[in-house]
């Protein structure tokens, strides 16, 4: 084999004809003279369309190509430009490098593998890049794996949730696959016009095949699903409607507490405030002194006590075989109805509002735990990274992570 031949395929540069290999010193950087062959010469970087000549563009442009040994490798060529008819004046397409990057495909694959599979620290070390680098590498992935697949099809059964990525109401809307377990669609923004763009992409033949929707109680993701998807069968999250229950016993042991102070019940007011974690746990998870907490508690506040063991059953109730789930649920209304505790009676006529899609979760088994916890995974992106600056870039490190969009390693499959 031709030595310039040797070094291209060493490198992994497709398409690149190599022309010599230099060595720079002091920065020991590996230089590979290359050009475009013909077959690839003259072509639009955006749709690759055969196109006139313009100028040499900014003259001889460099790429940072998978380091030989420990020598920096980068790869050189002229870098000229094209008149597209579509595109106007581009800079021209370079078989070994996606249009816009500082990298070559082989570079940035190992780097999005990388992302993926180890901590951030060590990819920017490893790589010798920034971290803003490696974000703009995972952009440009994604967004060529998104071009090669439909994430969409087959979607049969779907979760929607939200996530809160930086303080001050800053969300991102997730949609994940029930089936493939995967992150399909994700957009900055929590409203009903960002959830709209999802099944505007998916279309209106395939949100008829959608047949079941996990949600939370959010208004904004029902009104949508209704009017997008009337056919498919909506599931209330369970673990949400336990958590609206936990909201109304903090209620009641708020009101408990301030009248508890405003009457200068000391003994009362002092284990009320004690009592928040004693209330909040499952029963099984207190320790031996929120246990006594919440026995003094059965003591001391009946209506509280009453307010604890209502939020309990409920929680209960969800983890029933499905008849009695069913059943109980229907007891437990009845029995929230009657229990005077204010919030508690709020809450049996949000969860009567909510019942048919409340008694799906229960009857199908379908719940948010999914979407829950593909949002967990990317709270930990956006923890291991030093703060994003902005959503896309999140979205972006979730879908190559979360969307099955990672490539393997260069050279392999
Ligand atoms: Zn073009």
């Amino acid at each position: 084999m031709r030595q310039t031949r040797v070094w291209a395929r060493g490198l992994g540069l497709c398409g690149a004809v190599v022309e010599g290999v230099d060595l720079e010193l002091p920065t020991n950087t590996l230089v590979v003279l290359a050009r475009v062959g013909w077959r690839d010469r003259d072509r639009c970087g955006i749709c690759r369309r055969r196109c006139p000549g313009f100028d040499l563009g900014r003259g001889r442009r460099r790429w940072r190509t998978l380091d030989l040994g420990s020598s920096v490798t980068v790869l050189e060529a002229d870098s000229p430009r094209v008149s597209c008819p579509e595109h106007g004046v581009v800079v021209a397409w370079v078989p070994w490098a996606r249009h816009g990057s500082r990298f070559t495909r082989t570079f940035e694959e190992q780097a999005a593998w990388l992302t993926v599979h180890s901590a951030q620290s060590t990819v920017a070390t490893l790589l010798r890049v920034t971290w803003g680098s490696i974000v703009g590498i995972a952009s440009r992935v994604v967004a060529a794996a998104e071009l090669g697949r439909d994430p969409f099809a087959h979607l049969e059964k779907i979760g929607i949730d939200e996530i809160s990525w930086k303080k001050g109401q800053r969300y991102i809307t997730v949609v994940v696959d029930h089936d493939s377990g995967r992150l399909v669609w994700a957009a900055p923004g929590r409203d009903q016009a960002t959830l709209n763009r999802f099944f505007d992409a998916l279309g209106e033949e395939r949100c008829r095949k959608v047949r079941r929707v996990s949600r939370d109680g959010g208004s904004w993701i029902v009104n949508v699903v209704t009017r997008r998807c009337p056919r498919a069968i909506q599931c209330t999250d369970p673990y949400h409607v336990v958590s609206w229950a936990t909201d109304a016993l903090d209620q009641v042991r708020r009101a408990v507490w301030n009248q508890a102070r405003r009457a200068g019940e000391i003994e009362l007011a002092h284990e009320l405030k004690g009592a928040r974690w004693a209330l909040w746990h499952n029963p099984e998870d207190l320790t031996d002194r929120q246990q006594a907490t919440l026995d003094a508690l059965a003591r001391l506040n009946r209506p509280l006590y009453r307010a604890y063991i209502l939020k309990e059953s409920l929680r209960l109730v969800f983890h029933m075989g499905r008849r009695r789930a069913l059943k109980e649920l229907e007891r437990w209304l009845t029995w929230a109805r009657r229990s005077r505790l204010q919030p508690f009676v709020k809450l049996a006529r949000t969860i009567t509002a909510y019942r048919p899609s409340i008694e799906a979760a229960l009857r199908y088994r379908i719940s948010n735990a999914l979407a829950e916890s593909i949002n967990q995974k990317i709270r930990l992106i956006i923890r291991r990274s030093y703060g994003f600056r902005s959503a896309d870039a999140i979205i972006a490190m979730a879908k190559l992570s979360l969307g099955g969009l990672c490539p393997p390693l260069p050279d392999r499959s």
